[in-house]
């Protein structure tokens, strides 16, 4: 009901000075061409109508920095369009690294037990510096981002991998495949595969790999961890599976950082 009724309010548009302050402070933004650079920002105009973007704690959020999270989170819908935003309601940000209790999978529960509040060392928690659930929220660690754009060419950036794993849920399943139409997918499937047991081979056998070997984790992994790279990194992601980077270049359009 509620989505029925989002569909015919027009969002707001955006302050246009704090979207030139926000674009100037995000390099993965500030790179892009301008017909890259409207497409964002309707879709940073459509995600900050629909979401929630809460800060947790005492971390405290301007309109810039609001924009700026919207902006990361677009960046990998700017070919896919809006329909990648489905699914999802709330971005919970965190001032630093969050920890979370492993036993619930449920979201519900996890966030009864986050409460805002740090919780202490334990066994069975884990420090995160992003998370997305397959229907909850996007949980991301603001010192990371700003860590991010900081160093826009590292190949990290933890806003587009969470979002990464959105898309790939869209279909309903959490396997490093997002919606694509049926022959497309059957390459990417294909390609991707054959990368991630490569890697996963180079990891078994202790060998130093070229991207982050937390890619070897699982099938989603590796394509959140390539959407990293795909957007900071990308000649070292082209160097390192070259088949993936055409299908990222195609799927998110060309990095900002090539
Ligand atoms: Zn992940």
């Amino acid at each position: 009901m509620r989505n029925w009724f989002r569909r015919f309010l027009r969002p707001a548009s955006l302050d246009p000075d704090s979207w030139l302050r926000a674009c100037a402070g995000v390099p993965f933004v500030s790179a892009l061409d301008a017909t890259r650079k409207a497409r964002l920002q309707a879709l940073v105009t459509r995600f900050l109508h629909d979401k929630t973007i809460t800060p947790i704690g005492d971390l405290a959020l301007d309109d810039v920095q609001r924009m700026q999270l919207a902006a990361l989170c677009c960046l990998p819908l700017i070919e896919f369009g809006e329909e990648g935003l489905h699914g999802w309601s709330q971005l919970l940000v965190y001032p630093g690294a969050f920890r979370v209790h492993r036993a619930h999978t449920d979201a519900a529960d996890a966030m009864a037990e986050w409460d805002g509040v740090m919780q202490p060392a334990h066994e069975g928690y884990e420090d995160l510096i992003g998370e997305a659930w397959e229907a909850g929220p996007v949980v991301l660690s603001m010192e990371d981002v700003l860590a991010d754009l900081a160093a826009p060419r590292d190949g990290c950036c933890v806003a587009v991998h969470e979002i990464a794993h959105k898309l790939d849920a869209l279909d309903g399943a959490m396997d490093g495949t997002p919606p694509l139409p049926r022959a497309w997918q059957k390459e990417w499937a294909r390609d991707f595969q054959q990368a991630f047991d490569h890697m996963g081979k180079q990891v078994d056998a202790n060998r130093r790999t070229k991207l982050d070997p937390y890619a070897a984790e699982a099938p989603e992994e590796f394509f959140a961890v390539c959407t990293e790279y795909h957007f900071s990194a990308p000649a070292l992601l082209r160097e390192a599976y070259p088949k993936v980077a055409a299908h990222l270049a195609k799927f998110y359009g060309a990095s900002p950082m090539a």
